[in-house]
């Protein structure tokens, strides 16, 4: 027999048990009962983890080159005992100290990780999606094996000061100094009786060329045959970025995202590139299918993985797209760049100003392609990244052309509410005459459909573009035209329909003018300091009344966004627009009685609030005087 490689060195006095953070116990639970379909892709953690930590020590090596020891070769290896159930998954990468043995395998340190638990749904297969997305990690181990075992020594340590980490998943674990001759970790899985089958050299094999062939590190595995002792490389070992496209397949390509992603879902496009002459650089960016639960958190980790001259820099390089393309996963690897480049550096950098405005342009190219190509796929981003890249419209100017170009609206043109209409569509259909996009913006798509401001136009058969999202209205007020033609909110300012409103409307709406100065005034004495002015209306066909903001006042969705945000929310009043038309109207210019003059008078600007989305200063009184109008509506019908 021969002498175990690691010997505990002080073995009553420093084996010390822990608990895991909750939320690793959380965790844990729902992978091992969420997870239970996708149990193979633990070996694809293990081994990006192996991966990661050759990459950091390889990186770390450029400003210590001892630390590379005798054993400067990187790499990965898969041992598997099918007898005994186990599989090990060694890399002689940067280690870990004991403290980070405590540290790392028992916490979950990741940002956003507290989102993560409140977007879980407990439905399993929604979860096991949600779990994907986290990126399970090292806990992924606990899918397959009843204990772990971790034997790790950080590199430049001595061997006395390695550790073993262990635990059987019940919420604790142990460490304890061990002596550990080899740099770098071993990770050891005694397997559930079920999953015995991921001890099988060829289940190995073929899941390392399926989940890691890219792995820019040999993964070596024993040599076939008895007792052989030789290994042998399994993967392709080179870097996926670095193969000619020609030689990829759309399945590596998928493979590849979701190593770098820690996502099991399928990416909805990528874009490869290398760039020669002045400057050198290769990029690998993907469209992920869905949002990570985390994009609406500005700060949240997000960004390329950088890589110069093939050596893994860093993780999160957000320097090389703007912030409101967060969503888009990639790698990016510079022949220009210095080993040593750091963050700080790179904010200053103009290489990789230049390099930005590229990716940022490839991104855009590959999503307006998407468009083009698979209306289908599009749609599905567009469901998923919408606000995202509303804030790019406003954001990057130079840009702006394309982005515009890639928006999607519900529009009165179609039944649905789906986002379906872009810009270019509108413009085609625009009546002659018609100088302006029309748009309405609302709590959301059914509010602006039914909105009042757009009645007059939806008669007149002019197309009116509706918006519904938190982030609407700040973004069209930020926009002046595509393709040259205005913006307009049709809730805002003067609605002058021109040539476009009918012969009709004009002669009723111009006799009514001269007709209704009385009216108009007496309904303004009435609703007093609430309005700046009481006119008649272009836009109402249906609703007797609106309240008609100016062209740079904030509109009702601003206004709360700021009022919640504690913010002051600056003054401004509205115009209240009446419909001569409406019986109601009409009524009330016969009304002699001055109460009920001033109660209906004021029910009209109350209603036209509600109706423009916004909250009333008093509802209580409100609901009084409608109810007084009500009981008198109603005495009248009994008397
Ligand atoms: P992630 O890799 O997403 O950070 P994991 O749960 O997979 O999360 O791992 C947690 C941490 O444990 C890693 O960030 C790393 O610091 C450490 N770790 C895991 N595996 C290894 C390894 N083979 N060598 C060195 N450190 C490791």
């Amino acid at each position: 027999m021969t002498a175990p490689a690691e010997t505990p060195s002080s073995p009553a006095s420093d084996r010390q048990t822990h608990g895991f953070q909750a939320q690793v116990r959380e965790l844990l639970k729902l992978m091992i009962h969420s997870l239970y379909s996708h149990r193979e892709i633990f070996l694809r953690e293990l081994i990006s983890n192996a991966s990661d930590a050759n990459d950091r020590l390889r990186f770390a090596a450029i400003s210590a080159p001892e630390l590379l020891e005798r054993d400067a070769e990187l790499s990965i290896r898969i041992d598997a005992d099918p007898e005994a159930g186990t599989v090990t998954v060694v890399d002689n990468g940067i280690g870990m100290t004991r403290e980070e043995a405590v540290a790392n395998l028992g916490t979950i340190a990741r940002s956003g990780t507290a989102e993560f638990f409140r977007s879980l749904s407990g439905e399993r297969q929604k979860d096991s999606q949600l779990i994907g997305q986290f990126g399970v990690g090292f806990y992924s181990a606990f899918i397959v094996a009843e204990r772990v075992e971790v034997l790790s020594r950080r590199a430049g340590a001595p061997a006395e000061a390695a550790v073993r980490w262990e635990s059987n998943a019940d919420g604790e674990f142990t460490v304890e100094t061990v002596t550990r001759e080899a740099r770098g970790s071993a990770v050891k899985l005694y397997l559930k009786p079920e999953a015995k089958e991921f001890a099988d050299h060829f289940r190995l094999r073929g899941l390392i060329r399926r989940y890691s062939d890219h792995i820019a590190f040999p993964v070596r595995m024993r040599k076939e045959g008895e007792a052989a002792l030789e290994y042998e490389t399994v993967n392709q070992a080179t870097a996926l970025w670095t193969r000619p496209r020609a030689e990829i397949s759309a399945e590596e390509y998928r493979q590849f995202y979701q190593h770098l992603a820690h996502d099991f879902s399928e990416p909805l496009a990528w874009s490869h590139n290398r760039v020669e002459g002045k400057r050198e650089y290769t990029s690998l960016l993907y469209v992920p299918g869905r949002a990570p639960f985390d994009l609406w958190q500005r700060d949240a980790a997000h960004g390329l993985k950088l890589y110069v001259k093939r050596v893994f820099i860093m993780d999160d390089a957000e320097q090389f797209l703007p912030l409101y393309l967060r969503f888009i996963k990639g790698v990016v690897d510079s022949s220009d760049l210095p080993l040593n480049v750091s963050r700080e550096l790179l904010q200053r950098e103009p290489e990789v100003e230049a390099i930005r405005g590229s990716l940022t342009k490839r991104v855009l190219d590959m999503l307006t392609k998407l468009a083009q190509d698979e209306p289908e796929k599009f749609a599905t981003f567009w469901t998923e990244f919408a606000p995202a890249l509303k804030e790019g419209v406003v954001q990057d100017a130079a840009n702006r052309p394309t982005l515009l170009a890639l928006l999607r609206f519900a529009s009165t043109h179609e039944a649905t509410e789906e986002p379906t209409v872009s810009l270019a569509q509108y413009v085609a259909r625009m009546k002659p005459g018609q100088e302006h996009i029309y748009y309405v913006v609302a709590e959301n798509v059914r509010a602006a459909r039914h909105s009042p401001y757009i009645e007059r136009l939806a008669e007149q058969g002019l197309e009116v573009l509706l918006l519904g999202e938190r982030i609407d209205e700040w973004m069209m007020g930020q926009l002046e035209a595509f393709e040259g033609k205005r913006f307009k909110d049709v809730a805002r300012g003067d609605l002058a329909l021109g040539p476009l409103e009918a012969e009709a409307d004009r002669n009723r709406r111009e006799a009514a003018l001269k007709e209704s100065k009385g009216l108009l005034k007496r309904v303004k004495d009435a609703v007093g300091e609430r309005v700046i002015e009481v006119r008649i209306s272009t836009r109402l066909k249906d609703s007797p009344a609106c309240l008609v903001r100016a062209e740079d006042d904030l509109g009702a969705g601003m206004r709360k966004i700021l009022a919640a945000a504690g913010q002051k929310v600056p003054e401004s009043k509205p115009a209240l627009e009446l419909n001569t038309d409406h019986p109601l109207v009409k009524y009330l210019e016969k009304l002699a009685d001055a109460d009920r003059f001033q109660a209906l008078a004021v029910l009209l600007y109350e209603q036209a609030e509600l109706a423009e989305g916004g909250e009333l200063g008093d509802p209580a009184e409100f609901v009084q005087r409608l109810n007084r109008l009500l009981v008198e509506l109603a005495a009248g019908h009994t008397a």
